[in-house]
């Protein structure tokens, strides 16, 4: 694995454990849904975590949305870093949770907890590949409103899908008039989401889910169960493709 320096161009803090790193590196290319590796220099024990890209592929700034964890190792790191400091990156990406591993279907599902937005709004802002797609459905579950912080970015990205691009905002400890409230498992057994969504999801659905590991087993359980979904493997395809943040 190779390693490069990448420089703080911007660091936006949204709140206490919310914000964004802006990066400068020259990593080879990748393709949006894909993460790279960041470490700082003082990281004592060496730590290494991965981080999703924000921006398009064709955006030379490099963005990441972070959460920094209370007794968190990396990320508070990262949290305090300043403009014009430098941490490591991996020069190439990985990962599949990509445009090209999704199966042509009707509607493309996006459910995301948290920062794990994140690979959604590369692939949406980059939009190559979304062609075939009839309606595409961003779901981005957080606990407060205040952690929406990309609602500019999303609300730019409706403009720009036309009607193609729906947004359902859920926040679990909170009650506003721009989201639901609950849980995505329960949300989708109860109907509401496709109720809000104007649309089923069935067999001409692929559903991507991104974030907290146990909202991805619950939400793969129930599609599986009420819904004869299967996971999408290259061997095999399915309708379901998961990226988990942490174990
Ligand atoms: C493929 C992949 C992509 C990732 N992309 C991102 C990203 O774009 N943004 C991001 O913030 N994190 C992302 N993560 C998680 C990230 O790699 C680290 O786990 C996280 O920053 C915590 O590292 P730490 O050293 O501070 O905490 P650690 O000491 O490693 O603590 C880990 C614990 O923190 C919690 N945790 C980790 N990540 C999150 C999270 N995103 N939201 C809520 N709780 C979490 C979990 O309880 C986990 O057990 C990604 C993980 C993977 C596997």
């Amino acid at each position: 694995m190779q390693w490069i320096n990448a420089k703080v161009k911007k660091i936006n803090i949204w709140n206490n454990n919310l914000f964004s790193l802006i990066l400068r590196a020259n990593v080879n290319n990748f393709i949006a849904g894909q993460f790279v590796r960041l470490t700082t220099l003082k990281s004592k024990n060496n730590i290494r975590r991965a981080y999703s890209y924000v921006n398009s592929p064709i955006n030379k700034n490099l963005e990441f949305y972070i959460i920094r964890i209370d007794s968190g190792s990396l990320s508070n790191e990262l949290y305090n870093l300043k403009k014009n400091d430098f941490v490591m990156i991996t020069k190439e990406s990985f990962g599949f949770f990509t445009i090209k591993e999704i199966p042509k279907c009707e509607n493309l599902w996006m459910f995301s907890t948290g920062t794990a937005i994140g690979p959604y709004l590369s692939i949406l802002q980059y939009k190559k590949g979304l062609e075939f797609f009839k309606n595409i459905i961003l779901v981005h579950a957080v606990r407060f409103i205040k952690d929406l912080n990309y609602l500019i970015l999303i609300n730019n990205l409706k403009k720009k899908y036309n009607n193609k691009l729906k947004v359902i905002l859920i926040s679990s400890r909170e009650k506003s008039n721009i989201s639901i409230s609950g849980r995505i498992p329960k949300l989708i057994s109860n109907g509401i989401i496709e109720k809000k969504a104007n649309i089923i999801i069935d067999k001409n659905s692929h559903v991507m889910i991104c974030g907290n590991p146990e909202m991805i087993i619950e939400t793969q359980e129930l599609l599986k169960k009420d819904r004869n979904m299967k996971k999408n493997l290259r061997s095999s395809p399915g309708n379901i493709t998961t990226e988990n943040y942490w174990k």
